[in-house]
Order: C-alpha cells, then structure tokens, then sequence
C-alpha cells in the first residue's frame, strides 16, 4: 500500500518541513509575550512595546503561511493517494478470477474500494494537517518551558500523567469496537444490496416486513456501537479542558508564590501557561489520532487483503501463441470442483469439439453444463486433467489470447448501461454500424430494437432492466456475433426465446458458424436434435456422447428427456 505514496515522497518532504517551520513560529511566540510584559509593562521601556509587537505579529504570519501550506499539501497527498489506491483496487479486483469472487463478497469489495479507502484518506490528511506537528510541539514546548521556569516542571509532569491516564483508559475501551463498526458496515451494505436489487421478489411475497426487521437489526448494532465510539470520544474534550483549566490554576497559584518571591516574573509565568496550553492542545491531537488510527488500520488492512490476493488463475511466463486459431477444443479427463476437498462437480470428462460442428451439451438442471463451460474461458481452472485449443493447453496461452478466440453467451445474460449499440458493440471495438446491425439480425434481435423509441440509440438503464429477459438474452447473442470468434459458447441462451424466434435464430446463426466451433448447453431437446454431437451430464458425469439417434438407441437417461419433451410423432420423425 505504501507504493502509493512514493509519488508524493518529495510533497511530504515539503510538508515536513512546512510543518517544523510553523511549530517554530507559534512557539516563538510566549517569548515576545514575556518581553513585553517584562521589559515593556513592568520594566518600564514602553518603546520596545511596539516593535516587539509588530515582530510578533511577523512571526504569527508566517506561522500562518506554513499552516495554509500544510493544508493545501496534505489535501492534494490525501486525495491523490487514495485516488490511486482506489484505482489500484479496482485493477486488482478485475484481474481476479471467480475463484478469488466467491471469497470477497460484491458489498464487501464495494465498501473496501469507497468507505475504507476514505477512512485512511481521512486519517491520513489529519495526520498530515495536525498530528505531525503534535509531537513536536509537545517536546519542543516542554524543553522551553522548563527553561523558563524549571520551578514549575513538576505542573507539566503531573499534567502530562493525567492525561496519559486519560488517553490509555479511552484506548481499552474504544479500540476493540471499530472492527466491529467495519464489519457492520459490511453487513448493513449487504442488507440493502439485497433490499435494492431484490424488490420484486421482497413485495411478491410480501415480506417487506421481515426484511424491514432484518434491516433494524443491523441498523441499530451498527447504531449502538457508533453512539458508544462517538460519547467516548466526546468525553475527551471536556475532560482534557478540564485538565487544561486545573493546570492553568495551579500555575498561577504556584506562579504567584515564585513571583511573590522574586524568583519568577510575570511574564514567565504567561509564557509558561502558554506553553502549557500547547503541550495539552499537543495531546488532544494526539488521542484523537490514537482514535482515528485503529480505524483506519482496520480499514487499511481490509484493503491490503485484496491488493495482496495473488490471482489463482495467472498468465504462463512465456504465453504460447497460436496464430490463427481453428478452434478445436479437447477435454481430456477433465475433473473439476469448486471446493478442491469435496465431491467434484465434474467427473472424467472427454470430447472433442470440431471446428464447423455443433456440440450440444445436456442434463439435468445442477448436473453440471454451466461448470464445463466455465472451464473454457478459464473462469476456473481443471483440477485433473487439461483443456486444449488447437493443440495447445489453455493454460499456457495468455487470458487474452484465449478469450479473444471465445465468444461467450453466459447463462444470465448481463447487460452493461450505455446504449444498445454500446451493449452489443461490447465485445468489439472495431465494429461498425453495419457489423452490429447485421449481428442484431442474425440474434434476432433487430425487430424489437426497431420498434424501440430511438432503436440503436435507446438508453439502456442500469442491469437493463427496461428490457425484457428474452431481449436481454438476444443483445447478449449478438454481442458474441460481433466478435466473430472461433468458439461460440451458449449458456443455455435460447431459453427465454419463442420455439419460433429460436428456430429462426438457430438457422441465421449457422450461416455464420459455418466454420467455427460451437457448443450450446440446451434444456430442450429440440434445440439441439440436429447437433453433430451431444453430451450427456449427469452428476457432473459423461454417461452419453453421439448424435441424437445414437443417443436414442444408447443412453437411457437421454431416452427419458426426449420422451419427455418430444411427441411421439416427432420422436418417430427423427429416429
Ligand atoms: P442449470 O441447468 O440449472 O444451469 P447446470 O448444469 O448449469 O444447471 P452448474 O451451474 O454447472 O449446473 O452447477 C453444478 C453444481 O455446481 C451445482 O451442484 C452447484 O451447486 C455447484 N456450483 C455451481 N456454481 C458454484 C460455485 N460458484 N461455487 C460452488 N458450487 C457451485
Ligand atoms: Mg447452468
């Protein structure tokens, strides 16, 4: 995390030393206060009275100026810092595969990237504005008032004790509770998430009030901890004025007594109080950063868990390079499973996928489709056995290349804000116009978006949700026509489509697949009767590979589909 300050090494150095220079300034002051009262008012030279004055006035403006120069410095590091961390967070986040996903939750990724990151940018400027200056102070005043009236040390050394107690007793007590103030953030964050982005399903089955109580729960811990945090902390202001008065008291009552016997003056004694007041104003700033700074540790630390995630699914060293891609792609004994230690969910599977061919996928709802195909764009990786294109292993060739060759139409399609034309130009930048009409014609899709108020042009809202699911699934269609890959991969996309729109579809869409590899992971049978090879999942197993007429006279299982989805008309049409 510290990377992210290096940019600014020679902003802090200026700051540190705009600092010093204003601690000098603001205690040189109690000097001159001690001249005048001293020399001016009770020595009688009122002459010096002026120009003393008039230097004092000097000094307290340039203490000024470096006070602006300390804000203005540590805003600009403060804000830039967390700029390129939260910049840095979000590259981390998009290099991270679906593995490293299920471990972070959405909300919690979110709160890390906006509440965290603004808890150590907010410490991070107090620190810089205020408590770099703190400790200085505090010694550098402490020296010079023992050297005005070492007599009285002994006031600062009491007062130095009590408020030690102070800080350390509010320390035992606050500390723990901002961890949990973190966590509840994270909880509360995902409450409404849920809230938000579930609300059909929330009003559907009228349970607003369970998920108001939900809400509640969390709400007021997250309360309860807060107000705690917040009248402890409240409690150290009075406290330390109060210390800060008692110590004023008794250096006058034990100032006057020195003064009464000549072995201090008047103008001492002020400048001692003055140094006083600086030391204790010094310690207040102090605590407050010794409140602020766990917070922000915890905060730091939650960041520091995604930036240091090593991606589980990394680039080879020397990637292999595949000039122009064919796209035939081999399972070889592949076993997969999201938890390394339990059941796969993916036993021994074996095929190959041709070039120019369709290779249907099929099986019962979990036994395992979207899990194979996840495989090929490398969302996961195999845990026995290899995926290969062309040859070669998916897992040397870069991300890049390997996704570049995939056209990928996942099982909820997912739509970006923007416009039609941007969601579908998505997966290819060079389009043109032409390209993403004629991909929304093959995808069936051009009808419906002619029929739209400004047609390429409408506005897409967030998750598209001015579209209907069927619609959502043909932009995602024609999203993947746009790139024109070597591997069409469908998730299960035709299924919130018409029998007739996907008849339609299926016969355009061959024109283009013509030589390219194809694998569609169906429910229905007739999707893919005509497919050139069908494979046959049951419990994350192959039990049944060939065309549908093989299938009919081999596989038991896939008889049952059939049988339950086909006519007898049909199923005698195609034997
Ligand atoms: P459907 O027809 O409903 O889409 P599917 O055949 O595509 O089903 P998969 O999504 O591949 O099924 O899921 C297969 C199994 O893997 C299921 O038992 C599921 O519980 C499990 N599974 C899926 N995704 C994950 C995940 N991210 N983490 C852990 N287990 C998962
Ligand atoms: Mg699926």
């Amino acid at each position: 995390m510290l990377k992210y300050l290096r940019p600014y090494i020679s902003a802090i150095l200026f700051l540190i030393t705009a600092t010093v220079g204003g601690v000098a300034a603001t205690l040189k002051l109690p000097d001159f206060t001690a001249r005048i009262i001293n020399e001016g008012i009770i020595g009688g030279h009122q002459d010096i009275i002026v120009p003393v004055g008039l230097q004092m006035l000097g000094i307290a403006l340039v203490g000024g100026i470096f006070t602006i120069i300390t804000g203005y410095l540590s805003a600009r590091i403060g804000t830039g810092f967390s700029r390129d961390l939260r910049a840095g967070l979000f590259t981390k986040v998009e290099r991270f595969s679906l593995v490293e996903m299920n471990t972070f939750s959405p909300s919690s990724l979110i709160t890390r990237t906006t509440n965290d990151i603004q808890q150590v940018q907010t410490v991070l400027v107090m620190v810089m504005r205020m408590v770099l200056a703190a400790p200085i102070t505090a010694i550098w005043a402490l020296y010079k008032a023992n050297a005005i009236a070492p007599d009285m040390s002994w006031i600062m050394a009491l007062a130095i004790t009590a408020l030690l107690a102070v800080v350390i007793t509010l320390f035992v007590l606050v500390i723990p509770k901002f961890q949990l103030v973190q966590k509840l953030t994270d909880k509360l964050n995902l409450v409404s998430r849920e809230n938000i982005t579930g609300i059909r399903v929330i009003r559907a089955f009228d349970n607003q009030h369970n998920e108001a109580d939900r809400l509640k729960k969390v709400n007021t811990d997250l309360t309860k901890t807060n107000i705690f945090v917040a009248r402890a902390t409240a409690l150290m202001q009075p406290v330390m004025f109060l210390i800060l008065n008692l110590v004023s008291v008794v250096i006058v009552w034990s100032g006057a007594h020195l003064i009464g016997t000549y072995v201090l003056e008047i103008g001492d004694m002020l400048a001692f109080m003055q140094y006083a007041i600086q030391v204790i104003f010094s310690f207040l700033m102090i605590t407050i950063v010794f409140i602020m700074v766990p917070r922000a540790l915890v905060s730091g630390k939650r960041i520091l868990e995604v930036l240091s995630v090593d991606p589980i699914i990394k680039d080879p060293i020397t990637p292999k390079e595949t000039k122009q891609a064919n796209g035939v792609l081999v399972f070889n004994d592949v076993t997969f499973g999201y938890d390394q230690a339990d059941v796969p969910i993916l036993e021994n599977i074996s095929f190959t996928a041709q070039p120019g061919q369709v290779t249907a996928i099929i099986g019962s709802t979990g036994s395992g489709k979207s899990t194979l195909i996840n495989l090929v764009p490398r969302f996961y990786d195999t845990l026995f056995g290899e995926i290969t294109i062309d040859g070669v292993n998916i897992t040397e060739m870069s991300q890049h290349q390997l996704r570049s060759i995939i056209g990928y139409v996942p099982q909820k399609s997912v739509i970006f804000s923007g416009t039609i034309h941007s969601n579908i130009a998505y997966s290819n930048k060079t389009a043109n116009t032409d390209d993403i009409h004629n991909a929304a014609r093959i995808a069936q899709a051009d009808e419906f978006i002619s029929l739209l108020p400004k047609a390429y042009e409408t506005p897409i809202s967030q998750y598209g949700t001015n579209l209907s699911g069927g619609q959502k699934q043909r932009i995602s269609i024609a999203r993947a026509i746009t790139k024109d890959p070597s591997i069409y991969i469908f998730d299960d996309t035709f299924s919130a489509l018409d029998y007739k729109t996907e008849v339609t579809l299926r016969h355009e869409l061959k024109k283009v697949t013509k030589q390219k590899t194809v694998l569609i992971v169906a429910q229905r049978v007739n999707t893919i009767l005509h497919a050139d090879q069908i494979i046959v999942l049951d419990k994350g197993k192959n039990i049944g590979q060939g065309t549908h007429q093989e299938l009919m006279k081999t596989c038991s299982v896939y008889q049952e589909i059939a049988k339950s989805q086909l006519s007898e008309d049909e199923l005698n049409k195609y034997l």
